[in-house]
């Protein structure tokens, strides 16, 4: 389907996007305070504390309350531009439920507030308890990709080597882990090789499940800066990114791997590939032809009701390309094949040598604000600075940088997500502390997560805000401190090291994570051993930098003074005197034994859950521009609630027709685990027949209470944006 370019549209929103950070601030309290009362009296640079665009931006300060927000004019990646979220983000820092005290559930079954000395006391006593009792892995840790970097780093250190605690992951298995997985089996590391310039300077520009324009808006205003691309979006749904393309291809859901290999099965066939690169630089290849056999256009069309004329326009669109971009976010991941559809994606980068260079890679775009930083310095998929677990010379080295014996490392990753969580429903881990996330409401199968988390002797929820969905159910609350509040560093999707800076102290009676970090050290007696003489997060990124020389995520040429100069750095950055604008694998060198990438033989399965009589439509969910994941923050923005007060469902005219639904008839939707009722029909041509799409954000009605507990075997990231469901009118 051509869908004419809406351009107009776009530059219409970016032109608001501006006017609201550039005139309507100082007129509309709800965007920043603008009565002549609250004119700011300082502003402190720092960097959005959302999504992983990583916008830079000014806080405004009044009598030491942040009062207004406003895009910085000189950072590379917005430069002065902020979506709705940024530019309300300082009313997130008062809002009514930030939590201001430690809690204890009592006896009594009711919260109290306790003391500092008490909660932290409390908390080790339990888990040395719940450890002597059970054995070490009987405690697991669920982390966050909302942490500054400096934080993630600390907080490996004290589980992994000072509490034993084998099993340690965070929400970026639920996000992306499949782009993690799928970069080291290709490339062998983890690590984005796209930049955000990419946008700006690809001629043929293929967004793989990608909607931006919610999602990661400011993005969209990189690529209006193209003024020669050709934008491809591959989404079943006709998002509002769809509505921005050259060509929309409404894919059924999740074919794409079928789609990539479908691709390369053409470029092949054609000759459209870069021998010379494939036989210096990769390997596979013979294996890959022999088996994209079983891809011919119209076995691919079959799959994912593309046409073969389609398929073969995108294939040459591709190949005929200078630099072409492949970029995915969740459509891909969010997937049971969502390794699998990353390595075919990878496959036609590398069959094209489109690996590293200028507006051409093969680009994961991440989730959260920090997601890449818990990647690279923290202890869940790999040892820091993306040393494998399992590979001696690395351990040898991360040993000795920390004065330790390589035996104290762990030698293999914990249990990810959703294996801690089945490891509590039987029974192995009795307690967890979660910090920064709100499975309740975010983890898939509502009813299975709230029987985990009803299992447990011990739940520690360390949080900005109380009560969460997740939060309320804690035997002991931590309050945590929160973007603008807080000291260090968060690394973008294209790898921008960006100093983030506490515009205001915390809220009183709440402490950085990285304090109650270093605070249950020392009381454990483990302060020493793990940071030494730290005061600060600055004393974290010095050591991190140290620890991540010559690795691919070098940070070993930055320092607070350096980023502070410069605003931001990509990695990698091995020396103070180099720019850090390098990109990776441009030489065609990869970090795998044989220096050389690898082709992966993949293959296309049905969907987890096929639509059936009972249930007959696919659920997809997604998200809105206005909210940022379960809205513990976002509905605390008055704006951003009364833009997008409640989900809706989008279900296509034909079945509302069919089931005889009006636009706005308030509907209940039901899969076998379960029900969300109450939800307004939107009637739209958005969503195929067939098909309903439901955004997640609104823990109200919950997305999850629906979804499917099926992950990917690889990576183990959820199959989120499939599953069979019914529409029942209420
Ligand atoms: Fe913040 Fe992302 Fe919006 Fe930029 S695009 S202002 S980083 S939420």
């Amino acid at each position: 389907m051509t869908v004419g370019p809406l351009w107009r549209k776009l530059r219409s929103w970016i032109g608001e996007s501006e006017l609201l950070s550039r005139e309507r601030m100082g007129k509309d309290s709800r965007f920043g305070v603008m009565a002549a009362d609250t004119i700011p009296d300082r502003w402190v640079q720092t960097v959005c504390g959302y999504c992983s665009v990583g916008c830079g931006m000014y806080v405004g300060v009044k009598k030491g309350e942040a009062v207004a927000v406003k895009g910085d004019p000189k950072y590379p990646v917005n430069e002065g531009k902020l979506c709705p979220k940024g530019l309300s983000e300082h009313h997130t820092l008062r809002a009514p439920s930030r939590a201001r005290a430690p809690i204890l559930r009592g006896a009594d079954g009711k919260p109290h507030p306790i003391g500092w000395d008490d909660a932290l006391d409390l908390f080790l006593g339990r888990v040395r308890s719940l450890q002597s009792r059970y054995g070490s892995a009987a405690f697991a840790v669920l982390s966050t990709g909302q942490l500054v970097t400096e934080e993630f780093y600390a907080l490996g250190k004290l589980v992994r080597l000072g509490m034993r605690v084998p099993d340690f992951d965070g929400n970026t298995t639920l996000c992306m882990a499949s782009a993690v997985a799928g970069y080291k089996r290709s490339f062998g590391s983890d690590g984005p090789p796209g930049s955000y310039l990419d946008f700006e300077t690809s001629d043929v520009i293929l967004l793989v499940g990608a909607n931006i324009y919610d999602n990661h808006p400011i993005l969209t205003h990189r690529l209006a800066k193209n003024p020669k691309k050709t934008v491809i979006v591959v989404d079943p749904r006709a998002s509002k990114t769809a509505l921005l393309a050259d060509l929309h291809l409404p894919i059924r859901p999740r074919s794409d791997l079928a789609l990539f290999n479908g691709l390369a099965y053409i470029l092949l066939r054609e000759g459209w590939i870069d021998r010379r690169y494939v036989s210096e630089h990769v390997d596979g290849f013979d294996a890959l032809r022999e088996h994209l056999a079983a891809y011919p256009p119209e076995r691919v069309s079959e799959i994912t009701g593309l046409t073969p004329e389609l398929i073969m326009r995108v294939a040459r669109l591709y190949a005929e390309a200078k630099r072409p971009l492949i970029a995915w976010t969740m459509g891909v991941n969010h997937s049971d094949q969502g390794t699998e559809t990353v390595n075919a994606i990878n496959n036609l980068a590398l069959l094209t040598g489109n690996v590293g260079k200028e507006g051409a890679s093969p680009f994961s775009i991440t989730g959260q604000c920090n997601a890449m930083g818990t990647r690279e310095a923290g202890f869940t998929s790999s040892l820091p600075g993306y040393r494998a677990y399992d590979d001696p010379v690395s351990r040898n080295e991360l040993a000795r940088l920390w004065g330790i014996g390589p035996e104290e490392l762990p030698a293999a990753r914990g249990r990810a997500y959703p294996d801690i969580i089945n490891a509590v429903i039987d029974g192995r881990v009795k307690g967890l502390w979660i910090i920064g996330t709100n499975p309740i409401a975010s983890f898939p199968n509502l009813a299975n997560t709230e029987d985990a988390l009803s299992r447990l002797e011990f739940l520690v929820v360390q949080d900005g805000f109380y009560p969460t969905p997740t939060a309320e159910r804690a035997h002991l609350f931590l309050p945590a401190a929160i973007w603008g509040e807080k000291e260090g560093t968060f690394t973008n999707s294209e790898r921008r090291v960006g100093r983030v800076r506490a515009a205001v102290p915390p809220v009183a009676g709440c402490r950085t994570d990285f304090d109650i970090i270093l605070d249950l050290a020392r009381r454990a007696g483990w302060a020493d051993r793990l940071f030494p003489g730290w005061t600060t997060p600055e004393d974290a990124f010095n050591e991190w930098a140290r620890v991540s020389r010559g690795r691919l995520c070098d940070y070993s040429g930055m320092n607070y003074g350096r980023l502070d100069r410069e605003g931001s750095i990509q990695w990698p950055c091995p020396d103070h005197d180099r720019p850090g604008d390098e990109r990776l694998y441009s030489s065609g060198e990869f970090p795998t034994a044989t220096g050389r990438a690898k082709l992966w033989c993949v293959d296309w399965a049905e969907l987890p859950e096929e639509p059936r009589p009972e249930f007959p439509f696919i659920l997809n969910t997604g998200r809105t521009v206005e909210h940022w994941h379960t809205r513990t923050k976002t509905r605390e923005v008055e704006i951003l609630e009364t833009l997008s007060p409640e989900a809706w469902v989008e279900v296509n005219p034909r079945d509302a027709a069919r089931l005889r639904i009006r636009d706005r008839q308030r509907i209940t939707l039901r899969s076998q685990r379960g029900s969300v009722s109450g939800i307004p029909a939107r009637i739209t041509e958005t969503v195929a027949p067939g098909q309903v799409f439901v955004p997640f954000h609104f823990f109200e009605t919950n997305a999850n209470a629906l979804t499917l507990n099926t992950f990917d075997p690889l990576s183990r990231e959820p199959n989120y944006k499939q599953c069979a469901v019914r529409i029942e009118p209420v």
